[in-house]
């Protein structure tokens, strides 16, 4: 049931946005258009971090949940300001709202897949 829960979810929400695509005379989805599976969470997350493409992959790791950063030292976004007092909440905030399915998690694994790759 834990792992259906997630899926029934974005089940849903898909079918709610059918409906208002399908009802809506110029044929637009609701609340935009995002691409598949991962791109698609990259656009969500850009977005949250106010449009910057760069700032995603700052803080791919740290979205990952797998990776901790010292409230005191800088903010990966390099404004100079302590990570506490810049990205913290917002980076908490997308880490709970991705739960269980974190895509970051899979970016995060690659990436170890690559290190013990390029190490071999
Ligand atoms: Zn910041």
């Amino acid at each position: 049931m834990t792992a259906l829960h997630p899926f029934l979810d974005q089940v849903s929400a898909f079918f709610e946005r059918q409906l208002i695509y399908d009802a809506s005379p110029e044929k637009r989805w609701a609340w935009g258009e995002r691409g598949h599976g991962i791109i698609g969470y990259i656009e969500f997350v850009q977005d949250a971090l106010d449009g910057d493409a760069s700032l995603v992959d700052n803080f791919a790791l740290l979205l990952s949940g797998r990776e901790n950063l010292d409230p005191n030292s800088f903010c990966p976004c390099g404004r100079n300001r302590k990570y506490k007092h810049c990205h913290a909440k917002r980076i908490a905030k997308l880490i709970e709202r991705f739960g269980e399915n974190n895509p970051f998690f899979q970016l995060a694994d690659r990436r170890d897949i690559d290190n013990q790759n390029m190490r071999s």
